[in-house]
């Protein structure tokens, strides 16, 4: 049956083809590289493939799977001659072009998007240790992140030697021949402490281990953990990345500044893929076969995300400076820590390294915990949660809830105190989060 739709496809064709050529003559390309800005950049990173119908908005390729067109495509790309997605638990477009924007922001050598933070950080780990070997880590870690190494990973021979990160004479005497890493939090939390990252970068090199950082509070937009020689980053993108506590995920971004044949654990894969070696085991041995991939719908959050990234930093950051002065000035507040404001002990390495905006997370004290409880049952616009980069602003008293567990005396050693509450600042009006503190405290 010949017509209609022939004819028809004959003349799109003829009419795409004029317009066609009829672009080549009238559009630049956007030249990303050159973009200063952060979402100007963002914004304008192109999909690793042109989209058929010129979508702006990279689409959601809900698909478990992807066809071939023939018996040999498919059995050339099983012998890796070249890449194409096949399955969505070892890749997908959608994550695709989120892991294709994190690197160009970054300007790491590669980017694997993944389940959740936590995912990050296990596969990180596992694919860098084996049984007998052993990781120095900072003391004042992320409540899971301290389970999954004294409980997790020690199970599986690998050990944990915590230590004070901001202290670094004392980390190079737990060094030994079979540690592999220096782990630790661009800022602690709830402490807020921030480590010298050049110093601690010093070190892993010198002895030729690596040097791992959790960045979840400081986002990419504030921070450059390959400037400062960082060789592996693990990020919750759970946090500041989705966009406002929107689904759960994590990423590990490989700078490609760390020689892999140092760590006898991915020397093998160095002989064959040389710079690419710990990526390939991590993706072959550990995000494949423990299936840990975050999932198309996820990477669009974090794509949207990422592009009102640096806008909503930037007014976190303002209204946590607008926050510091009031609570300064207030009596009922007997302390309030934030690295931003300049009386804090880590404010020059705040502005060292995070270019003055060290997160938007920080904590205020009052006399007592009835005292806490008793503000946070009267506050109209903050959330009382226990997430952090939230749009909303989050508040939670950690001494009787994270680290309820532990006894009073651990948790006073921790820097957590009855009177302390964690603020998580949001993108809200800082007139209106002001306002509504200053009801809360006043009874
Ligand atoms: C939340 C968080 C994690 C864990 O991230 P998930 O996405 O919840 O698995 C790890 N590190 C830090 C610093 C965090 O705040």
């Amino acid at each position: 049956m010949t017509g209609f739709s022939e004819i028809i496809a004959k003349f799109v064709n003829s009419a795409s083809k004029l317009k066609a050529e009829a672009i080549v003559l009238m559009v630049s390309k956007p030249n990303y590289t050159e973009m200063k800005n952060f979402t100007t950049r963002s914004l304008n990173i192109p999909f690793p493939k042109k989209d058929p119908h010129n979508a702006l908005a990279m689409p959601i390729y809900e698909s478990v799977a992807f066809e071939f067109d023939s018996a040999e495509d498919i059995a050339a790309n099983f012998r890796g001659e070249f890449p194409a997605h096949t399955y969505s638990r070892t890749s997908n477009p959608t994550v695709e072009y989120f892991e294709t924007k994190v690197r160009t922001l970054t300007g790491a050598h590669h980017v694997l998007a993944v389940s959740s933070g936590m995912s990050a950080i296990s596969a990180t780990m596992l694919a860098i240790c084996k049984q007998g070997d052993n990781i120095i880590s900072g003391k004042h870690l992320f409540g899971h992140t301290l389970a999954l190494f004294e409980q997790s990973l020690s199970a599986y021979g690998v050990e944990t030697r915590f230590v004070d990160t901001t202290k670094i004479d004392l980390i190079e005497p737990l060094i030994d021949q079979n540690t592999r890493a220096i782990y630790f939090e661009t800022v602690t939390n709830p402490q807020l402490e921030i480590a010298d990252i050049r110093k601690l970068a010093e070190i892993a090199n010198k002895h030729g281990i690596l040097l791992i950082s959790d960045s979840t509070i400081t986002p990419p937009s504030v921070f450059s953990s390959k400037s400062l020689g960082v060789h592996v980053e693990v990020m919750s993108t759970t946090k500041f990345i989705s966009g406002g506590a929107t689904a759960v995920g994590g990423m590990i971004i490989e700078n490609g500044i760390y020689e892999w044949s140092q760590n006898p654990n991915c020397l093998e894969f160095s002989k064959k893929f040389g710079k690419d070696a710990f990526v390939a085991r991590l993706r072959k041995n550990y995000y494949r076969n423990l299936g840990m991939p975050m999932t198309a719908h996820t990477a669009n959050y974090m794509i949207a995300g990422l592009d009102i990234l640096e806008l909503r930093v930037e007014r976190c950051y303002q209204n946590c400076l607008k926050l510091g002065e009031f609570f300064q000035q207030n009596l009922k507040v007997t302390r309030v820590d934030y690295p931003g404001l300049k009386d804090s002990p880590y404010y020059d390495l705040a502005v060292s390294q995070f270019g003055g905006v060290p997160g938007t997370v920080m904590t205020f004290d009052l006399s007592s915990q009835d005292e806490c409880f008793s503000f946070m049952n009267r506050l109209k616009v903050i959330r009382r949660a226990t997430n952090l980069n939230d749009n909303k602003s989050l508040i939670i008293h950690p001494y009787s809830t994270i680290y309820a567990e532990f006894p009073e005396s651990e948790r006073l050693k921790m820097g957590i105190r009855p009177g302390m509450m964690r603020l998580s600042v949001g993108i809200e009006g800082a007139d209106d989060l002001i306002e509504d503190i200053e009801q809360a405290l006043s009874t």
